[in-house]
């Protein structure tokens, strides 16, 4: 984790970004709660799982010890799993249709609470993957924040396996600016350091930490 802080740090210098301006986000998935405890214990606070089921098996235990935790959804949202993301997680990445919209929004409406959101965009236009149309998101975005109330932090996105990622995390950047927003959660374990340099506030690393999973 020292290394891939580091490496983030130089990074970021590198570009003239100033290091703090740039979160890691550990990665858990399929690591136990033994060793997310490491991680905490060597001061990691922010880490990030793609399923909500998992996440409950893990998180509520860790988040009563330690209550600066922050725990983000990177994974795809059911419907009918919003209710138990927003009693868990502090930050939400990939909120990318109106009918989860409009979820989250009755659940916060209800309860009062509702995690920091940032849109996924889906960047390669990839039909098997999640995210919103680089060319639906100004109006997404508009009626997240018109229709549902809804307040969006930033914009994430996973770039196709077998293209460039610079050309992937460039386009967020521009469509980020594009619309206001600040927040980039951009970057893995192999290209983290390039979406650092592009601009990056969040980088989402898992096997550069935790080794392969399992
Ligand atoms: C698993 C995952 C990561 C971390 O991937 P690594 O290559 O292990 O760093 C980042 N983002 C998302 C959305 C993931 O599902």
């Amino acid at each position: 984790m020292a290394l891939v802080q580091a490496r983030i740090a130089k990074a970021a210098r590198r570009a003239g970004r100033d290091p703090a301006a740039v979160a890691l986000v550990a990665v858990a998935k399929t690591h136990d709660a033994t060793t997310v405890a490491a991680a905490i214990a060597a001061g990691q606070r922010r880490f990030g799982e793609n399923r909500v089921q998992e996440a409950e098996a893990k998180f509520p235990a860790l988040k009563a010890c330690h209550p600066a935790l922050e725990l983000h959804l990177i994974g795809p949202l059911q419907s009918n799993k919003v209710k138990d993301a927003c009693a868990l997680f502090d930050v939400i990445e990939t909120l990318d249709r109106a009918r989860l919209a409009r979820a989250l929004a009755d659940q916060g409406a209800k309860t009062g609470r509702l995690p920091r959101l940032y849109v996924q965009v889906n960047t390669g236009e990839e039909a098997q993957k999640a995210g919103c149309a680089p060319r639906d998101l100004a109006a997404f975005l508009a009626a997240c924040r018109r229709d549902y109330g809804l307040t969006v932090e930033g914009l994430m996105c996973i770039p196709p396996i077998d293209e460039e990622p610079g050309l992937h995390f460039a386009l967020l950047h521009k469509l980020a600016t594009e619309n206001g927003l600040s927040g980039l959660s951009m970057g893995m374990s192999h290209d983290y350091e390039r979406a650092v340099e592009l601009g990056a506030t969040l980088v989402r690393v898992g096997t550069a930490i935790f080794g392969r999973r399992p």
